[in-house]
């Protein structure tokens, strides 16, 4: 039986790879990558020849297949993505369970994401917080996932194109309400940027500043007058069911 080694690649600096991960690049019979055009990039800066295997959102359950079959057979892969840790918003989540199930020897070597540079530094707390990735492409599935977490006291932590920030920036002030908020920007790169603001400021900003490169949005959780909302909401609630039964 073969390995899977989950290998984290750079989000913007080539120096943020890991000894280990180029190790393993050196041993794997085979590379696993979400654009075998990118990881070819980093390969030849790496001076490493290997075979790559493309797997995506678009092939993964067919792909899934042959590198269950390669592993069995012995083989050792090296699965990427094109930026950070692959399963996180990134392809990967659907085989790495596959190998659980079939007892296939799994690693996952740490190394860069851009959701823990983002947490770290938004000056927000990071004592507990919630990984949301990515919120959805239109207002209604946006809207209906921030009413689902509006009263979450941990520090949220979400994804966005940067065509999408202005509108996904909105839709959190509407149903959350004046909270404070850090845009992390191009993180790891010559232009990485970190915004610091309430987030009707945020607004006001981005329609000067046009968003551009990649972004990572933390935004304050919910704060005890809004948790005691929902408790005092719940309570009214409880004692209309004693009432009716
Ligand atoms: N697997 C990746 C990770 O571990 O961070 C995430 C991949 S997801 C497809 C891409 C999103 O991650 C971007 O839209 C952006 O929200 C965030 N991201 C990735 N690299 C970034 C960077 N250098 N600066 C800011 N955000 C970044």
């Amino acid at each position: 039986m073969g390995t899977l080694y989950i290998c984290p690649t750079p989000i913007g600096n080539l120096e943020d790879i890991t000894l280990r991960v180029i190790r393993i690049f050196q041993e794997v019979d085979l590379i696993a990558a979400e654009d075998t055009r990118h990881t070819i990039k980093i390969l030849n800066h790496l001076k490493i020849e290997k075979p790559l295997l493309s797997y995506h959102e678009h092939n993964k359950f067919k792909v899934e297949q042959t590198l269950i079959s390669k592993l069995k057979n012995g083989k050792n892969i090296a699965l990427v993505s094109d930026a950070g840790m692959p399963g996180i918003s990134d392809p990967g989540e659907e085989l790495i369970k596959r190998c659980i199930e079939e007892n296939i020897e799994t690693y996952c070597l740490p190394g860069p994401s851009a959701l823990i540079n983002a947490v770290v530094l938004s000056g927000l707390s990071t004592r507990r917080f919630s990984f949301e990735g990515f919120l959805g492409k239109s207002k209604k599935e946006r809207v209906s996932r921030l009413e689902k977490i509006k009263y979450d006291d941990r520090t949220l932590i979400f994804y966005e194109a940067p065509h999408r920030l202005k509108n996904t920036l909105k839709d959190i002030y509407a149903v959350f309400g004046d909270r404070k908020c850090s845009a992390a920007r191009e993180l790891t790169k010559k232009f990485e940027e970190y915004n610091r603001m309430n987030l009707s400021d945020m607004i006001e900003y981005y329609k000067e500043n046009n968003p551009r490169g990649e972004f990572v949005l933390v935004v304050e959780g919910a704060l005890n007058e809004e948790k005691n909302e929902i408790e005092f909401t719940v309570s009214i609630k409880d004692q209309l069911n004693e009432l009716i039964r």
